[in-house]
């Protein structure tokens, strides 16, 4: 595995120390591994901003429509609301705990109801503003197929083609394992590698020969089990020492640290 890192010397799959490993300057190349498999939102696209506005739209004309009670908090949807209770979690899963911490009893039937609603609403953001890509995310996409790595996305989101299609990066991808396959599949969700692991076979690759790149502890915790050649954490957050706690052999603090070995191996894919 020698050379398929400059400036971290580590041989892949031993976790390094945190001194060399936080901010570090990642290169890949093709002599070590053949493909990047890599998660969405946080990695390629930042839709957070657009599931919030999204989240905050459904809770607030919800409970415009409830008359005050005694021990509910009837307050406008705050940001700290979706860190706290809806982010990165399951849509039912995250409406019901908002609703609870309220004080706002509803049946299950109508938890469903405005979980859809909220993706309904999502979805009209979607069309309505676009989608932000991560800043460096198309660069290092080009330089990838450029040489010659086979790459799929690996998503937990159900939107996750809509959202590739919408930021125009569709192309990019020679695979794709995102929420409609794992529910086609019974695939379960990360942090078992099992959609990882799904997507590494869809690009004919094995684990040891690929790359994973994740912002996410549950994501970066799913590529050290699978038995990924690499799994690279994106930190903008500060919480790189966690993801190397939850299995990330390297943290990058952006995707300019990032790099792509020139390779003769391919000639150029796109
Ligand atoms: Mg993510």
């Amino acid at each position: 595995m020698a050379g398929s890192i400059r400036d971290v010397l580590v041989p892949t799959g031993v976790r390094p120390s945190t001194e060399v490993a936080v901010n570090a300057v990642v290169e890949i190349s093709r002599d070590a591994f053949d493909a990047v498999v890599m998660d969405l939102d946080g990695v390629i696209t930042d839709t957070a901003s657009l599931h919030e506005k999204a989240w905050k739209r459904m809770f607030d004309g919800f409970m415009a429509t409830l008359a005050p009670h005694e021990g509910q908090d009837l307050a406008p949807f705050e940001n700290e609301d979706y860190r706290r209770y809806v982010d990165g979690m399951p849509r039912f899963d995250g409406a019901r705990g908002f609703l609870t911490a309220r004080g706002i009893t509803v049946a299950d039937q109508k938890v469903h109801a405005l979980a859809a609603q909220k993706d309904n609403d999502f979805q009209d953001l979607l069309v309505k503003e676009g989608v932000r890509l991560i800043p460096g995310a198309q660069s290092l996409l080009i330089a990838l197929r450029r040489s010659g790595f086979r790459t799929a996305i690996v998503s937990a989101s159900r939107n996750c083609s809509a959202v590739l299609s919408r930021a125009g990066l569709s192309d990019f991808f020679d695979a794709s394992v995102d929420g409609v396959v794992a529910g086609e599949l019974g695939l379960p969700g990360k942090p078992h590698p099992a959609v990882y692991l799904e997507a590494a076979g869809r690009l004919r690759t094995p684990p040891e020969r690929s790359v994973v790149v994740e912002d996410a502890l549950a994501g970066v915790e799913a590529g050290h089990r699978g038995g990924f050649g690499l799994v690279v954490g994106v930190d903008r957050g500060g919480h790189g020492q966690e993801l190397l706690d939850h299995g990330a052999n390297v943290i990058v603090s952006d995707l300019a640290g990032l790099g792509v070995a020139s390779s003769a191996m391919e000639g150029p894919r796109l």
